[in-house]
């Protein structure tokens, strides 16, 4: 009994030192807590952990630890632990916050273990200071959500597949990037085969099975088909990981959505190669194109025909219309040239309102003939832009190779000649090139850069070529004819800068120009000779257009005191053919203003008799061309005879053009013509020249007459 004793006492001894010593050494704070609910011994950690020191803790309630507002709840949570203590396990562990003595807060976990102390049931509580491993957690929280949000905004999902169990695991961004819902859908290699697009499935197989055999990590490019059918394009990475005797344990990789790179690389290629308005190659990229095709052919031994398209006219709608109705007609024009060339032939737009075509290998001699002839039609076809009727026609330029250049610059260089070459000859038309093309090309651009300066610096003169009027043999007017009196080319002629003029805008101050000055002469001989005499002034299809011709002649009709019926405008039948109800209106505005209108060298345009009916006209000039043969074939005289028939049926005034010989005249006048004009009675003279003749009382005319 006495040895029991002992050693009871000496294993209390134990215990005693066994705690004291674990107090002392614990790494955490451990506090004894009586069924009260007072801490009954704290030890020396409590200092370092929450700053009280163990004689401040003893003797408060455990509350004194707990945040005020949790202390209530703190308080039953002991009570009903202490009623069932035995209900714990040791081990139980809590996540709790501590009060500090310097009032923050401390993260601790705690565990508890009911100890029996005599009858009273102690509680030992431990707190472990938990702060770091909680920092640590939210830390790996936090970079996993990065993690997952920089895969989705770089859309890249990565996988990994354990090749023992064949389990496969794909990150959430897989999933999105597959539509598929990580709900309802297993990943495994063949589902994820299946969702790969048909015809890639062999090749994405190949790329994985050749890795493994290969022991080298892959990557592919491929297209993966959505549920909708919708495709994507991704580019998957992946590599396998072996064990140290060689086996394969898992392939890991990547894969990334690039459907939105191959866009965007599309649209850049598309914008370096494609010009935006009309969707065309653009000029670089036609160059290209034909440089390639020019290989081609020089291999092959074939033909290559390139053809430049320019637009009649365009310069106008823009100017008058703005860029917003020219970008839609070039548009619009664009997409109907495009329709008249077979798959193969390419067209493209070079800039401004130039377009080209390059047609390889033409199959038949003629085909290119063919082509320009419906680029022809369709270009020529009205086009309606909010409401509003526009005309624009083209004229186009054809080399061939080999024949015209054998290379790409050359051979553009001369299809732009060639178009010029349809400019010059009335425009809505074709030309194939010829090697003198080259030659009035390069004429024609050195006076495009010099008639600037010859308009500013009043480098023009008029020469004024008779109308004799057949009845009376006397001199009834004059037609004014410019002249540009150049440095270094002498006296050009209009028929070399007209048509420059008309293209780059300078028909209108020269216009003016002439307008103005006709009439200051006209009305200053009619004062100086008391004569009836009146004037004829050309307009040009530019003026026609695209200037207030009311109000300018109405103006020029003020300042120069002339009488509107000494004034008369000639005009072409094709500015009358275009945009007919416009031309209605100008035309009566001027017969308004009492003045007469002409219709300069009919015959050689396509009027309808239709419309020259409904037009406020005055007078027919018959085209030289008639008059020429007259008394050699028979046709023209049957054509000049209708014409006066026509233009008297219609009560129209007739006058001929350059009439060179008696015998042309004689037959004018048997038909019954009006007027005439031509070298037979006297060239375009100077000022001077005109003066003299009026003065003369045009005796000359009428003995020629009765000869
Ligand atoms: P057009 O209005 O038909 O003028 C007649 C042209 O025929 C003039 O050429 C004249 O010199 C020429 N001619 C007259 N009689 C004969 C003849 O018997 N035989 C031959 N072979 N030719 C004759 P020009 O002066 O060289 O003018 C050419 C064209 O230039 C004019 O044809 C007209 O369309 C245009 N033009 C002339 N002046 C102006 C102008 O001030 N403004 C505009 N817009 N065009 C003008
Ligand atoms: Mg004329
Ligand atoms: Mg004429």
């Amino acid at each position: 009994m006495e040895g029991d004793m002992k050693r009871d006492t000496e294993s209390v001894q134990v215990d005693a030192l066994f705690w004291r010593h674990f107090l002392q050494h614990s790494p955490d704070v451990v506090l004894v807590v009586n069924s009260s609910g007072v801490i009954v011994s704290a030890n020396p950690q409590t200092e370092k952990l929450l700053g009280f020191s163990s004689a401040e803790l003893v003797g408060q309630t455990v509350e004194f630890l707990v945040p005020e507002p949790l202390r209530e709840a703190h308080q039953q949570l002991r009570h009903q632990f202490l009623q069932r203590p035995e209900g714990r396990r040791l081990d139980q562990k809590l996540d709790f916050a501590c009060r500090c003595r310097d009032g923050s807060q401390r993260h601790v976990e705690i565990s508890l273990a009911p100890v029996r102390m005599g009858d009273e049931v102690q509680i030992i509580t431990m707190l472990r200071d938990i702060a770091e491993r909680r920092q640590a957690q939210q830390q790996l929280q936090k970079s996993e959500a990065r993690l997952k949000e920089a895969q989705r905004m770089a859309r890249i999902g990565s996988w990994e597949l354990d090749l023992v169990s064949q389990d496969l695991h794909w990150s959430d961004e897989v999933f999105r990037l597959f539509e598929v819902n990580p709900a309802s859908f297993t990943p495994s290699y063949t589902a994820f085969l299946q969702l790969v697009y048909p015809d890639d499935r062999q090749a994405v197989n190949d790329a994985y099975t050749q890795s493994l055999a290969n022991r080298v990590p892959y990557q592919i490019e491929h297209r993966m088909q959505m549920p909708d059918g919708r495709l994507k394009i991704v580019v998957e990475q992946g590599k396998t990981f072996y064990d140290a005797s060689g086996t394969a344990l898992r392939s890991q990789g990547t894969i990334q959505d690039i459907t939105h790179l191959k866009e965007y690389e599309k649209r850049l290629d598309r914008q370096i190669t494609c010009d935006p308005l009309t969707e065309l190659p653009n000029r670089d990229h036609f160059q290209q194109q034909l440089n390639q095709a020019l290989e081609r052919a020089r291999e092959m031994g074939q033909r290559l025909t390139l053809m430049f398209i320019d637009l009649d006219n365009f310069k106008d709608i823009n100017d008058v219309h703005g860029h917003r109705i020219g970008d839609r007609l070039l548009k619009d024009i664009s997409e109907r040239l495009r329709k008249c060339l077979r798959d193969g032939d390419i067209i493209a737009r070079l800039g401004g309102d130039e377009f080209a075509v390059l047609i390889e290998a033409p199959a038949l001699e003629d085909y290119d003939r063919g082509v320009a002839e419906r680029l022809l039609l369709e270009g020529a076809k009205p086009c309606f832009i909010d409401q509003i009727e526009f005309f624009v026609s083209c004229s186009i330029g054809i080399t061939r190779y080999p024949a015209d250049g054998n290379d790409a610059d050359t051979l553009l260089s001369n299809a732009d000649a060639a178009m010029y070459n349809a400019k010059s000859e009335g425009k809505n038309c074709y030309c194939f090139y010829a090697s003198e093309m080259n030659q009035s090309l390069r004429r024609r651009m050195s006076i495009a850069s010099n008639l600037r300066r010859a308009v500013s610096n009043g480098d023009f003169l008029l020469h004024y070529q008779p109308r004799v009027e057949l009845k009376h043999g006397r001199i009834v007017g004059v037609e004014a004819l410019i002249r540009w009196q150049d440095g270094e080319r002498g006296l050009v002629p209009p028929v070399e800068f007209i048509p420059v003029a008309e293209e780059n805008g300078l028909i209108v101050p020269i216009g003016e120009w002439v307008l103005q000055t006709a009439c200051v002469q006209t009305q200053h001989w009619r004062t100086q000779f008391q004569r009836d005499i009146s004037v004829a002034v050309n307009l040009s299809a530019r003026q026609f257009r695209t200037c207030d011709l009311v109000s300018l002649v109405q103006q020029v009709l003020r300042d120069t005191c002339l009488h509107p019926c000494a004034l008369e405008l000639e005009l072409t039948e094709s500015m009358l053919m275009h945009d007919v109800k416009r031309v209605q209106l100008v035309l009566a505005g001027l017969r308004a203003l009492g003045i007469s209108l002409a219709v300069d060298d009919f015959g050689t345009g396509f009027s309808s008799l239709n419309y020259l009916k409904s037009f406020p006209l005055d007078a027919l000039k018959i085209d030289r061309s008639f008059v020429t043969d007259i008394a050699q074939g028979a046709n023209d005289e049957a054509i000049v005879r209708a014409i006066i028939a026509l233009a008297h049926s219609l009560n129209l005034r007739v006058v001929a053009e350059g009439v060179e010989t008696a015998e042309q005249m004689r037959y004018l006048l048997q038909q019954g013509c009006d007027e005439v004009q031509g070298y037979y009675f006297s060239r375009p003279q100077t000022v001077d020249q005109i003066s003299l003749m009026l003065q003369q009382q045009s005796v000359l005319e009428l003995t020629q007459l009765r000869a």
